[in-house]
């Protein structure tokens, strides 16, 4: 059992320096440490461990979308390297919600772990899918938990508070360690008039910081720079009834989050009261449709549903199709209704397309374009911009100063967010009364020490971003790198063909190039080049070097300054020596 001396009594700000001295945790009792291994300076990547005594526990494990400057790359992931190393010291892996940027990770690092999975039975389902898709399910034990359940897993007792968020049955996870009650608050809004019901429940984080005391808060960062409290997910309803309401005769389409099941039946209660069935596109909302239906989050009027193949023979005036590809995703649904290449469904005029969904950084973009691509359809397009079909999924200023007026923590570290949403953060925390000693700002890698004396940094751990490309794992640093220079400054190519005997050249070197400059038209340049080249190969023949690694190099430094000094570009050299 943790001791119970935590009982917040004074400000905060002197609550450690005043509190009785049988009631100071024990100097010697366990270290306690908590590692981040993603999602600190970044919206994806979630991961850190809590370790008590070389014991470790991982919270979340997630992904990132890649940026339009990773060619290539299909998903980011945390550097996993601090727990296959330890593989045999990790207890177990407790999710918060089912989001990608919290659970896409388990895929791969349960390659290397062998070790249960706990969440809501919701969370547990949607990380079950994606962890057989990998070939990894029938290796792998999900544990269903409860709201409110408080159980054992490995070093520490664990406690799953209920929050509200864009996915139903998400956690706060309270950790009850030798150095106190450690509480995450996972993705989270305080949402009073949630779909379901199921409020953030504020009155036990109270009475756990009212008797245990929350010794640590590491809370969600995301929309610490907004004032005031994210709207409720119900408000989405009422706008979705009336904006459906006034399109009478025409189909109606709505894009949103397949994990968004409070989302979907508010559009699928908005499509019945007006009159309207129900179609899925998307194999991931068809998927989770029934996901939603089978554990009771979701339900469907009988006879509500119809399959997509069908749609083409229901009026359009009595049909809603609920879609993926919310964020302009290039193979998503949405996208290739906009293109024309849905095999489904075409749209045009008389069809109405409604994203209600907000594009997560990085993709306004595409979202952009897949708008402009429906309207050329002859489709009309509402968003965000001109409805409130949206609401955040996320804590404004607001909610997250009630989260540590209700907690009142002794330390705070700001988490999940770029490094500007967790120092606005931070400063919230210091603004409440948190001792300025006690609030950490972190970073992915980063260790952190809770003992006796409070918080402290302790160490780092490897933390970059590892690239996945296709179903190969890292791809690594070297070859993005490629990729950017390619696509920046494309290739330059030269072969030198060369008699060792003779110690000279067979024939000029031949140069190709793509994306350096329009060949045709550079001829010259081109000849010059090969001239420069031939010029430093054959110095170094006469200088008696016959090892092709080493003409390369000569070739590569010739061809390379040629180039700089010409062109100022700097494209890829590609130097070839054959030896015949
Ligand atoms: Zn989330
Ligand atoms: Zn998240």
């Amino acid at each position: 059992m943790p001791p119970k001396s935590w009982r917040p009594t004074a400000p905060l700000s002197q609550r450690a320096n005043r509190l009785p001295e049988n009631q100071k945790p024990d100097p010697k009792a366990s270290t306690v440490r908590v590692i981040f291994l993603g999602g600190l300076g970044e919206i994806g990547r979630n991961c850190a461990c809590i370790e008590i005594d070389g014991r470790i526990l991982v919270l979340d494990c997630g992904i990132m979308f890649p940026d339009t400057d990773m060619p290539g790359v299909d998903l980011v992931l945390p550097d996993f390297t601090y727990l296959r190393d330890r593989a045999d010291k990790v207890d177990g892996i407790v999710l918060t919600h089912g989001h990608e940027d919290h659970t896409g990770g388990l895929a791969y690092l349960l390659r290397d772990l062998r070790v249960p999975i706990y969440g809501s039975e919701l969370t547990v389902g949607l990380a079950r899918n994606r962890v057989d898709e990998a070939g990894l399910g029938h290796r792998t034990e999900f544990i269903a938990v409860n709201d409110g359940e408080r159980r054992r897993i490995g070093p520490c007792d664990v406690e799953f508070i209920p929050v509200t968020h864009s996915v139903p049955n998400a956690f706060a996870i309270a950790f009850y360690t030798p150095q106190g009650v450690i509480l995450h608050s996972g993705d989270f809004k305080l949402d009073l008039q949630p779909v379901d019901g199921r409020r953030t429940n504020l009155s036990r984080m109270g009475e756990l910081a009212n008797t245990e005391g929350v010794r640590l808060l590491l809370s969600d960062s995301t929309n610490a720079e907004e004032p005031g409290f994210t709207e409720s997910e119900s408000s989405v309803g009422v706008a979705l009834r009336r904006v459906i309401g006034s399109q009478p005769g025409k189909r109606i389409i709505v894009a949103c989050f397949a994990s968004h099941m409070h989302r979907v039946q508010q559009i699928i209660d908005a499509a019945v009261a007006n009159g309207r069935k129900v179609a899925t596109l998307g194999r991931s909302m068809g998927k989770n449709v029934e996901l939603g239906t089978r554990l009771g989050i979701i339900s469907i009027p009988q006879g509500g549903l119809i399959d997509i193949e069908h749609v083409d023979s229901e009026p359009p005036g009595e049909m809603c199709v609920i879609s993926t590809g919310s964020q302009g995703e290039p193979m998503s649904a949405l996208s290739l209704i906009a293109t024309g290449d849905n095999k489904w469904l075409r749209v045009g005029t008389g069809d109405v397309v409604i994203i209600s969904a907000h594009p997560i950084p990085g993709n306004e973009w595409s979202v952009g374009r897949v708008i402009d691509d429906l309207y050329r359809r002859g489709a009309e397009v509402i968003h965000t911009g001109a409805e409130p079909v949206h609401v955040s999924g996320h804590a404004r200023q607001g909610e997250l100063r009630t989260l540590i007026s209700v907690t009142q923590p002794e330390c705070f570290v700001p988490v999940h967010g770029e490094y500007r949403h967790m120092v606005h953060h931070a400063r919230l925390g210091l603004s409440m009364g948190i001792a300025a000693s006690r609030v950490l700002l972190c970073e992915d890698g980063d260790a952190i020490k809770l003992d006796a004396r409070g918080i402290s940094r302790d160490g780092k751990v490897p933390a970059g971003y590892v690239y996945v490309d296709g179903t190969v794992g890292d791809i690594g640093h070297g070859v993005l790198r490629d990729r950017q220079k390619l696509a920046e400054e494309g290739v330059v190519m030269v072969v030198v063909t060369v008699d060792p005997k003779e110690g000279s050249l067979i024939e000029p070197p031949v140069i190709e190039t793509r994306g350096w400059v329009h060949a045709p038209e550079a001829e010259a340049l081109l000849e010059e080049a090969s001239e420069v080249v031939g010029a430093a190969v054959t110095q170094a023949l006469r200088d008696g070097s016959r090892d092709s690694e080493v003409l390369c190099r000569h070739a590569r430094k010739a061809l390379g300054k040629f180039v700089g000094d010409r062109t100022r570009r700097r494209p890829m050299i590609v130097p070839v020596v054959l030896m015949v």
